[in-house]
């Protein structure tokens, strides 16, 4: 397991003993990140998007064409990147080969990003892996990134709450129409879980379908306000 490799003591330890490199180009860091100045400034990030889905838009306008037809049931979405080179990448190497460096870097440009632009919520949920899949991977990427949020924010988190009880193929396989579908009864909140507003984490987001069910299993609980955060959006 990688739990609690943000921060701390090892952090502190690590950082003096080797020095912040750019993961991107190799150049030093900068301000502490594995990341110099000038990669730093060219992340692709959001520059204007949609309030309620967070997708990115090529003009001012409080919401997209598709949640003025239908509202999703999530009530705000904020990305703090958008899910393109050099995002993606990075992604992949903490997700798929467990790159520790990449987890830490993302989890940091997510909280500085996302910090000074949300409302507080009563507690930050990690999108949950399914038991097997965590057991293929080690540990949840969500999860990984949703915890020195929910220790910046000094807000709880309840990883929890929301139960995958159902395994199914992974989304990216499956056309937009299929998502849905795929995902219908796959989330169960916990019965205990009591909160009027809550913050979802996730790490990409592309149609929104996972974040939705989720969102639907959570209002029928009784949850006022379900807020998303995610690392990066595609597009
Ligand atoms: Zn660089
Ligand atoms: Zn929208």
């Amino acid at each position: 397991m990688i739990a609690s490799w943000f921060g701390g003591l090892r952090g502190a330890l690590l950082e003096t003993a080797y020095p912040s490199t750019c993961l991107l180009c190799a150049a030093p860091g900068h301000a502490g990140l594995d990341l110099c100045a000038a990669c730093r400034a060219e992340l692709p990030r959001p520059e204007q998007a949609c309030a309620r889905c967070g997708l990115p838009l090529e003009y001012p306008a409080p919401f997209c064409g598709h949640c003025l037809r239908r509202l999703p049931p999530f009530d705000a979405t904020w990305a703090a990147l958008l899910y393109a080179p050099p995002v993606d990448g990075l992604i992949a190497d903490f997700k798929f080969s467990a790159r520790l460096p990449q987890g830490r870097l993302l989890g940091q440009l997510m909280a500085e990003a996302l910090a000074p632009r949300i409302n507080v919520p009563d507690c930050v949920i990690p999108v949950p892996l399914h038991r097997h899949r965590l057991r293929e991977r080690g540990f949840n990427q969500a999860l990984e990134l949703a915890r020195p949020l929910a220790r910046a924010l000094g807000c709880p988190l309840h990883h929890g709450a929301v139960m995958r009880v159902r395994a199914t193929p992974p989304q990216q396989t499956l056309a937009a129409t299929m998502r849905r579908d795929n995902l219908r009864g796959a989330f169960r909140v916990h019965p205990g879980f009591e909160a009027g507003h809550v913050a979802l984490v996730d790490d990409v987001m592309t149609t929104g379908s996972t974040l939705r069910e989720i969102a639907v299993a959570l209002k029928v609980h009784g949850v006022k306000r379900v807020d998303v955060w995610v690392l990066a959006r595609a597009a």
